[in-house]
């Protein structure tokens, strides 16, 4: 059994949490609207889904099977999303194993919809091209920029040796 890793961080900063949310907003913003332009019947489905699906997973269902059982299960981590899992969910009671296969899937497909969806409705839609191009351009950067973030946001993690989707191993 890996250990807790002494020297991380008991809390994040709230600059942290602020920044690592207010980049994920952008990220789902630039996908959605990027998307927009694809309608059925006179409506944006495609990226109404996307911002639902994307609520549904990272709001609650994965806050219940990864949060709950988390050492910052009621603390600040890097997305605060701990901390919301604990005034939305009672501690250890969500099942980790399917969360960590629900977080694959989930962003998985938060990141493949948009990078094949953008390029589609540029396509049919030319007159969305600039636009489409600028909102997948954004979206790919901040992909890029999250990466990153994810790796030190991880080696500063308590949880760093036990997390199975700890970037800082
Ligand atoms: S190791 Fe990384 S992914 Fe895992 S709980 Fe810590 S910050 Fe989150």
């Amino acid at each position: 059994m890996e250990k807790l890793y002494e020297k991380g961080l008991e809390n994040y900063p709230k600059s942290t949490v602020i920044l690592t949310n207010a980049l994920l907003l952008l990220w789902f913003g630039l996908a959605a609207y990027g998307m927009s332009a694809l309608k059925f019947a006179g409506l944006p489905i495609i990226s109404v889904l996307y911002l639902l699906f994307t609520l549904a997973m990272l709001g609650f269902i994965l806050r219940k099977h990864l949060c709950t059982s988390c050492y910052y299960y009621n603390k600040w981590c890097g997305s605060g999303w701990s901390k919301l899992s604990s005034c939305l969910f009672k501690e250890e009671s969500g099942n980790y194993e399917l969360g960590m296969k629900l977080a694959g899937i989930t962003w998985g497909l938060l990141t493949i919809v948009p990078i094949i969806v953008i390029p589609i409705t540029m396509f049919l839609h030319r007159e969305f091209l600039m636009s489409g191009g600028i909102c997948l351009t954004g979206f790919l950067a901040i992909m890029a920029i999250n990466q990153l973030g994810r790796k030190k946001g991880c080696s500063q993690c308590k949880m760093k040796y036990i997390c199975k989707a700890s970037a800082a191993k």
